[in-house]
């Protein structure tokens, strides 16, 4: 049963423009606005923000905030302000050794700099939670075929990785992703999400979170190894309520949407969460619009709980909105009334 449906939302700055979209998304179905916060937003339009939120909950939406694309470490296509103000504390390419325009978030630095991001905002607005929005390794990110990896190059070969690497398993950090190596990076990429998550739920036992990863297959043959592709360890983190699962392009088969949602459910229902699938709002869109009531009723049959779309009428209006993009927000919002139970 589909018990809520999000659109995400970049629109902060004027309280009473916010208020107009918001209704907007109430007319389309929208139960719960993902608020893509940027570093930019957080230092420059702070006093709107508590006040959009606010609006939204007043008018009856639930509102997530996403710390959209912090230190390019989630994902999102702004910019940085992390790596503008640092030259240090970034990943670094294991294979070259270059210093890369991510921000290392197993760095105290980084660490430290985003959990004051969400605590200061938990502790200015009343949200009903966060969103981990696709947190990331740099690299790899190819796809690897049954015949050898395209991705062999990985990070993070920082300074501070390296140390904790040799600390905990004694031994320099290879340059080779071997099974330690792997660990290495599933633990530590868990620590930042999970600290950050506890210090919210200490402000606010009821934020709730959504931890939303990579729709990877993680097969035998392919995994993308970008530090959250193992599932078991990112659902049985006891300080995630929501476990959910990215967008998958309308052009790929009809099997692999509903592999990766079967598996999406499987995971939240074994560690206790609920579940959450993505559908792609923006940048591209269904030959036959028909295809998204389709992808809608599977992901109700299989039994996810939470139906999400990036982003707010299609992104209309930025190079990544799909052609139709008003089309597209319109068919999202008809098949979000169609199917969500409250
Ligand atoms: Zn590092």
């Amino acid at each position: 049963m589909i018990t809520q449906t999000s659109i995400s939302y970049y629109g902060l700055g004027y309280v009473e423009h916010a208020e107009a979209d918001f209704r907007e998304m109430k007319a389309h179905g929208v139960t719960q606005v993902i608020l893509a916060v940027t570093e930019f937003d957080f230092d420059f339009w702070r006093p709107s923000i508590p006040a959009i939120v606010d609006k939204a909950r007043e008018l009856g939406l639930r509102v997530l905030i996403d710390p959209w694309g912090s230190g390019k470490y989630f994902g999102g296509e702004q910019v940085s302000k992390f790596l503008q103000d640092n030259v240090e504390n970034r990943q670094v390419s294991a294979l070259t050794g270059e210093r890369l325009p991510y921000a290392c978030f197993n760095t105290n630095s980084y660490r430290d700099y985003f959990r004051n991001f969400c605590t200061t905002l938990a502790r200015e607005c009343r949200p009903d939670g966060f969103f981990w929005d696709e947190p990331h390794y740099a690299f790899p990110k190819g796809i690897a075929s049954i015949t050898g990896g395209v991705a062999d190059d990985w990070t993070c070969y920082c300074p501070v990785c390296r140390k904790r690497f040799e600390d905990y398993y004694g031994y320099p950090m290879p340059r080779y992703m071997t099974n330690d190596v792997k660990q290495f990076r599933w633990r530590e990429a868990l620590v930042v999400l999970s600290d950050t998550s506890k210090a919210l739920k200490e402000i606010d036992p009821k934020l709730e979170i959504t931890c939303c990863v990579h729709a990877t297959q993680n097969g035998y043959y392919v995994s993308e190894y970008r530090g959250y592709d193992n599932w078991d360890m990112v659902g049985a983190c006891p300080y995630f309520d929501v476990f959910s699962t990215t967008i998958v392009n309308w052009a790929l088969p009809e099997d692999f949407y509903l592999d990766i949602t079967r598996r999406t459910v499987a995971i939240a229902k074994k560690y206790g969460k609920q579940s959450e699938r993505w559908l792609m709002g923006y940048y591209k869109q269904p030959k036959d619009f028909s295809q998204v009531g389709r992808w809608v009723d599977l992901a109700a049959a299989e039994g996810v709980d939470r139906l999400a779309a990036w982003t707010y009428r299609g992104g209309y209006g930025t190079v990544v909105g799909a052609p139709d993009a008003l089309k597209l927000w319109d068919t999202i919002g008809e098949n979000y009334k169609r199917v969500v139970s409250r």
